[in-house]
């Protein structure tokens, strides 16, 4: 099934890149290994590597057709991008352009993005490399960003970016689509059209959002990086090491969580592998997968 329909608006999953992403103990300091080994068996081989103890997820673009609309939501790592800081992702040469055209979609018939945060794994393919410069991959869209992450990830306003895991990537995917105005700041919540609304959702950076989808009795969360693996329904207090406050991070994650578990929301998440949508249910003061809905990807 390479799409879903929630109520009026149609869902498609546009893959950058899948496989190991971290070590577990890197990625989540204070989860225990007991953890992960006690739900091993749920989570190998689309969360967790078959052989070792590594992480694994996707790096990925919600595609959403609403009310006439194409709508992306997060834009991956990008080609070509001089990344310092996450030197994994530095100078990628991935076919995303083709898994978005293969789901029937050209640069030119975008008519919005929506970047959840402005980490350099969600920003990347805002602009694509052209005679030398960068420029917005998506001439026609306007591009929806948190104010708080705008500001926070500006190096003119707050110099430890350079060095840090976004270093140069304000210059490279955030400032050029600014310049050629096709930037949308918002801030608190932010209205997209009648069945999509964006809510702060603070904590693994200051602007993190996420997406509530509401429309015709359907209910679903793209819930952008609140949570990094399904064993964070078992051990919401949990963070990653990437999540700037923790305790923020943890409270915005049980809070949403539970909409999306009282609501019977499907939850999408930006990094997960595999079948990538969820139903979740609350279960002794946490959470557990009631069931996936299988949505395979371009
Ligand atoms: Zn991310």
């Amino acid at each position: 099934m390479n799409e879903l329909k929630l109520g009026d608006v149609t869902i498609t999953r546009i893959e950058e890149m899948h496989g190991p992403v971290m070590p577990t103990d890197q990625f989540f300091p204070d989860l225990p290994a007991e953890a992960w080994q006690e739900h091993r068996a749920s989570l190998v081989p689309d969360h967790l590597g078959a052989e070792d103890a590594v992480v694994h997820g996707a790096f990925q673009t919600w595609l959403l057709r609403s009310e006439g609309r194409v709508i992306l939501i997060d834009t991956g790592i990008g080609n070509d991008k001089t990344l310092p800081g996450a030197a994994f992702w530095d100078h990628l040469q991935l076919d995303y352009l083709g898994n978005l055209a293969a789901a029937g979609v050209r640069p030119e018939d975008v008519d919005l993005v929506v970047n959840t945060h402005l980490h350099v794994d969600h920003v990347g393919w805002n602009t694509r490399l052209a005679d030398g410069a960068w420029v917005p991959t998506f001439p026609n869209a306007a591009y929806l960003m948190p104010k708080a992450d705008f500001e926070y990830f500006d190096p003119t306003n707050n110099p430890a970016i350079a060095g840090g895991l976004n270093e140069n990537v304000f210059e490279a995917s955030v400032a050029p689509v600014h310049a050629a105005g096709q930037v949308r700041l918002w801030e608190r919540g932010h209205t997209i059209d009648a069945n999509l609304r964006l809510e702060a959702a603070p904590g693994h950076t200051p602007g993190s959002s996420v997406i509530k989808l509401e429309s015709g009795g359907d209910r679903a969360l793209f819930a952008g990086d609140i949570l990094h693996t399904p064993l964070q329904l078992m051990h919401p207090d949990h963070s990653s090491c990437f999540c700037q406050d923790a305790a923020e991070a943890r409270t915005t994650r049980r809070r949403l969580l539970g909409w999306a578990a009282d609501e019977g929301a499907l939850v999408l998440p930006a990094h997960f592998s595999g079948h990538s949508a969820l139903e979740i249910e609350s279960r002794g003061g946490a959470f557990a997968v009631k069931g996936w809905a299988p949505i395979t990807r371009y």
